[in-house]
C-alpha cells in the first residue's frame, strides 16, 4: 500500500467569478522513499495540489488516503506528526523571533504543559544548526532576508519530525549555495531517515538531479508522472511550458542538463 494515495481528485475554488480554476481527476500514488518534484507553469495548480495534501483545501470528490486512513479522519495534531508544510510565501504578521518560529513546529509533540522539554530543545537546536540559523535566532522573522526566512520555515517543518515534507518552491529566495545545501540536506533526509519529500520546483535541472519521480501538471491536469528522464524532456517542456530548450550532457554531471536561452520562447 502506498504511503499517500490521491484517487480521482477533483477540486475547484468556490468562486462566483467565471473561469474558475479546477484540478481534474488527479491520480497519484506516493511511496515512502519518494522524492517527488511537481513541475508546471504558473497557475497550473501546483500550490493547490500541495494544499489539498495538507488538508487545508478539501477535494470536491475523490479520496486522499494517508497511511491507510482518509486524510479528513486525522486530528490536526496527529496529521501534523505525519505531514509538515513549507508554504510558497512564508509570512507572518506577528514579530516572532526566528527561534519562536522554528520552535512552533514542535507543537504536535508537546505534552499537556505546552512547554518544550529537553528533548524538544535538542531537536530544535539540531535543526537550527542544519539550516545555519544560529546567528539569527533572536532576530525578528520580519527582520531577515527572504532566503533566511525560507530556511527558518524549512526548520520549523523539520522540527515537526514529519513522515512527509511538503515544500512549495523552497528555493525561490535562496542563493545557489543555499539551494544546493538545502537540497543536499533534503536528499540526505530522504535517503537516510526515510523522509518522503514532495516539492514544487521551477528549476528543471535541480528536479532532474534530486528527485526520483516527477509530476508534471498542465492546466490542472496530470500531464505526466514518471522518472525525471522520462518527464523532463525537450518535447514535454515544449508542450507544457511552451519553451524550446536544449537537453545536453554537461561536463560536470552524469545526467543531461536543460539549457535555456532567452531566444527560445516560442510565441512571445
Ligand atoms: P501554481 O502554484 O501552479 O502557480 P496555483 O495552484 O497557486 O498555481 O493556482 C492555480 C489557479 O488557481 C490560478 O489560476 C490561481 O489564480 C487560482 N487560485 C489560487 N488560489 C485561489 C483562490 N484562493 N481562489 C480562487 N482561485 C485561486
Ligand atoms: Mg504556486
Amino acid at each position: 500500500m502506498s504511503l499517500l494515495s490521491l484517487s480521482n481528485i477533483d477540486f475547484s475554488y468556490n468562486s462566483s467569478k467565471r473561469n474558475i480554476f479546477s484540478l481534474d481527476k488527479i491520480n497519484v500514488q506516493i511511496e515512502k522513499d519518494d522524492f517527488l518534484s511537481i513541475l508546471g507553469p504558473n497557475g497550473s495548480g501546483k500550490s493547490t495540489l500541495i494544499k489539498l495534501i495538507t488538508g487545508y483545501l478539501k477535494p470536491n470528490s475523490g479520496e486522499i488516503i494517508l497511511d491507510g486512513k482518509n486524510l479528513n479522519q486525522y486530528k490536526p495534531k496527529d496529521l501534523a506528526k505525519k505531514i509538515a508544510y513549507v508554504p510558497q510565501i512564508p509570512n507572518t504578521i506577528y514579530p516572532f523571533s526566528v527561534y519562536e518560529i522554528v520552535a512552533m513546529g514542535r507543537y504536535p509533540h508537546l505534552g499537556i504543559s505546552g512547554f518544550e522539554n529537553e528533548k524538544d530543545k535538542e531537536k530544535i537546536f539540531e535543526v537550527v544548526k542544519l539550516l545555519e540559523l544560529e546567528h539569527i535566532l533572536e532576530k525578528g522573522i520580519n527582520e531577515i532576508s527572504g532566503g533566511e526566512t525560507q530556511r527558518a520555515f524549512i526548520a520549523r517543518a523539520l522540527v515537526q519530525e514529519p513522515q512527509i515534507l511538503l515544500l512549495d518552491e523552497p528555493n525561490a529566495h535562496l542563493d545557489i549555495k543555499h539551494q544546493l545545501s538545502i537540497f543536499n540536506l533534503l536528499k540526505k533526509l530522504n535517503d537516510q531517515n526515510g523522509l518522503t519529500i514532495i516539492t514544487v520546483m521551477h528549476d528543471l535541472n535541480l528536479a532532474k538531479y534530486y528527485s526520483n519521480r516527477v509530476l508534471m501538471l498542465k492546466e490542472g491536469k496530470v500531464f505526466l508522472l514518471g522518472t525525471p528522464d522520462d518527464v523532463i524532456t525537450k518535447e514535454n517542456i515544449l508542450d507544457v511550458f511552451d519553451v524550446n530548450v536544449d537537453v545536453q550532457q554537461s561536463g560536470m554531471s552524469e545526467t543531461s542538463s536543460i539549457f535555456i536561452n532567452p531566444g527560445y520562447v516560442t510565441n512571445v
